[in-house]
């Protein structure tokens, strides 16, 4: 047999093996939104009082490729890099961001997590959970300090977690999960698949999750908001929403929350940086690039119309 006949055997043999020796995910259901009052009226919400309050944690460094960060074939970014390169000696190939788990303490509700952060195997490994021949390509290293790691954290704030909401399901958002307690819902965008793909890509974040819930915004209860379109008000009360943000990932998920100290939104990955989310350039790493784009440019809208609110990256505070 011909070298590259066997070479294509084996790449489809291996595919075929990936693909089909899936992890087992856990069962899915809908969340359910919580009945509104009624006529929901956007604006009487957004002066509305708070009773959340809002903190966020930092659980570590990782370092990402910058193409995964920021779109190369933007011409922006080139001529950002280059600028950057001049200042700093060399054209950098990463960037090192940090990695967040969002804390909400709602007087009825307890402690809410947004993102799980990174447990403690990444203190003194490079990609601590995250397991697969690609995931050295995704996250190259990582740094995280003494008491750093979601747990510690937890147990030093006498955090009672009882719900996690994800932005999306890569690795450094999901992170956490398996130290958290068990049995709490946990709860992400209806199109977000696991990706679990033994080889290739995978990660033990939920294998013990019993509840996933699946936020519909083609569903009930879901306002429709100028101009972030199809938001869900979690909690029924106004203090913490979720808008449909697609494109990072199928199911990507920002959330806005009227904390105590102030309205906050979560871009998550729709913008990992600063930069990215000022200069309109979307992430690298985009599964659909309209959609990101249509994502990131509904946000950025919001942010102009709405200066009080302070804005939290997915990577950058
Ligand atoms: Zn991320």
């Amino acid at each position: 047999m011909k070298k590259s006949v066997i070479f294509v055997f084996v790449a489809v043999l291996g595919l075929a093996i990936t693909l089909l020796v899936s992890v087992p995910a856990p069962k899915r259901q809908a969340y359910v939104v919580p009945e509104t009052s009624e006529e929901a009226d956007w604006e009487q919400i957004r002066h509305g009082s708070s009773k959340v309050t809002f903190k966020t944690l930092l659980t570590g460094v990782v370092k990402v490729p910058v193409s995964g960060m920021l779109n190369l074939d933007n011409p922006k970014t080139l001529s950002y890099l280059q600028e950057k390169a001049a200042s700093e000696g060399d054209l950098a190939g990463s960037v090192d961001v940090e990695v967040y788990a969002h804390w909400i303490r709602h007087p009825e509700k307890g402690d809410i997590f947004i993102d799980s952060g990174l447990d403690a195997r990444f203190r003194n490994t490079a990609r601590g959970s995250l397991k697969g021949l690609i995931s050295q390509w995704i996250v190259e290293d990582s740094v995280q300090l003494a008491g750093q790691d979601i747990l510690s954290q937890v147990e030093e704030s006498n955090i009672n977690v009882k719900m996690v909401f994800l932005t999306h399901v890569h690795g450094d958002h999901s992170s956490g999960l398996p130290v958290l307690p068990l049995g709490i819902p946990v709860v992400l965008g209806k199109n977000e698949s696991l990706h679990q793909y033994p080889l290739i890509m995978y990660n033990d974040h939920f294998d013990n999750v019993s509840e996933l819930q699946t936020l519909d915004f083609d569903g009930p209860g879901v306002l429709n908001v100028v101009p972030l379109g199809k938001m869900i008000d979690l909690l029924g009360d106004g203090s913490l929403w979720a808008i449909s943000t697609s494109g990072h990932t199928a199911g990507h998920v920002s959330y806005l929350v009227n904390a105590t100290d102030g309205w906050v939104l979560l871009t998550g990955d729709a913008s990992h940086t600063r930069w990215g989310f000022e200069n309109n350039v979307v992430p690298g790493w985009s599964e659909d690039e309209r959609l990101a784009k249509k994502s990131l440019e509904a946000l950025r809208t919001f942010s102009r119309e709405n200066m009080d609110v302070r804005v939290v990256f997915g990577h950058e505070r």
